[in-house]
């Protein structure tokens, strides 16, 4: 089953500066895929049209195959952006992690296991109470990697998760991640960390400015890379 099917994309910023043309990606349920390319070569536009979160300029995505635009898929779907305050405007970081499961009208009880299982694993337990815009850099990229995950989307869509995050919680995300792709959880990752690839990808789609190089199989793409 095609989880996100895009053909035809194109987004221009406001300014004028082109980010994707002609940008055609299918997604099938389960693949671990990894948007790879350098600064500027259009990842962040590409994932946050793929999220639903910016609308093309011109072209189509369709999400699980069926015909309804992003926000009837938001509960199956979840996307980290680069910008952590994007997710962060709760009081506390335990209310960020809580208002994704919050909009699915689940019982609290079930609310509450997923935000401390959750902040168990990325090492947010002891920040629960703190207001996000006290966190670092680190910190709040993984709080917001969090409060996506609560949600227990069918969908991952996550803009640099790594970015800022020293080497043990690295270690922890990436381990996660593994977790939630062996339990069926489709993962799109951009980062521009090539090593990073191997370890959270299958298949590679590499972006050289507006469009997509190549794209195929990690080991393939990242040797011819
Ligand atoms: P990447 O994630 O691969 O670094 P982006 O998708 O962020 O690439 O950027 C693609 C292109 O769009 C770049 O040329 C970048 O300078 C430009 N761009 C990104 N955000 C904006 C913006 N808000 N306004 C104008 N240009 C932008
Ligand atoms: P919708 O669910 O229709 O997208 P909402 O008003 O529920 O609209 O949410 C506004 C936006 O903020 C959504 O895109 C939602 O996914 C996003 N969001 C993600 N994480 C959080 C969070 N921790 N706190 C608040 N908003 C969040």
């Amino acid at each position: 089953m095609n989880v996100i099917e895009a053909s035809g994309l194109r987004y221009a910023y406001p300014d004028g500066t082109l980010a994707i043309d002609g940008v055609d990606v299918t997604i099938e349920a389960g693949e671990r895929v990894a948007l790879v390319g350098p600064n500027g070569a259009g990842k962040s536009t590409l994932l946050q049209v793929l999220g639903g979160l910016v609308e093309p300029d011109s072209g189509t995505v369709r999400y699980f195959e069926e015909t309804e635009d992003a926000d009837a898929v938001r509960d199956r779907l979840s996307v980290a952006t680069q910008d952590p305050s994007d997710y962060l405007f709760n009081p506390t970081v335990e209310e960020d992690l809580a208002y994704g499961p919050g909009q699915l009208s689940l019982p609290r009880s079930e609310i509450d296991r997923r935000v401390d299982r959750i902040a168990e694993r990325l090492d947010l337990a002891d920040l629960r109470s703190k207001p996000p815009f006290r966190l670092s850099g680190g910190e709040k990229r993984r709080a917001a990697l969090a409060s996506a995950l609560t949600v227990e989307p069918d969908v991952l869509l996550l803009d640099e998760p790594v970015s800022n995050v020293d080497a043990a919680n690295r270690a922890a995300i990436v381990e996660l991640l593994s977790e939630l792709s062996a339990a069926g959880t489709t993962l799109v990752i951009s980062t521009p960390e090539t090593e990073l690839v191997p370890r959270v990808a299958d298949r590679v789609v590499l972006l050289d400015g507006d469009g997509i190089a190549a794209d195929g199989p990690t080991r393939e793409v990242m040797t011819d890379a």
